[in-house]
């Protein structure tokens, strides 16, 4: 029998290594370095000198969801 799907994010947080992650990201939020425009600013004071106009809070202003064909079975439709 197999076993049930767990998302990755879930077992990342079940492990600790999401919070983990997150320290590791402040000190690049606070020295931007986060892509290849390197702005140097701290983005959770400000987004002036910010190439990409993103403070500490990141916006997703649309996604789109598309439904692939899934080969696994045991994978719910419903993830996507
Ligand atoms: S564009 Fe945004 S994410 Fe990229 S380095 Fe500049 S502030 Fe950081």
């Amino acid at each position: 029998m197999s076993q049930p799907f767990i998302p990755a994010y879930l077992k990342l947080l079940k492990s600790d290594e999401l919070s983990l992650r997150v320290e590791q990201a402040y000190p690049h939020l606070e020295d931007c370095d986060l892509c290849a425009r390197f702005c140097h600013i701290n983005r959770r004071l400000t987004i002036k000198g910010a190439v990409c106009h993103t403070g500490e809070h990141a916006t997703v202003n649309s996604f789109m969801v598309k439904k692939i064909h899934c080969v696994d079975d045991r994978v719910p439709e419903r993830f996507f």
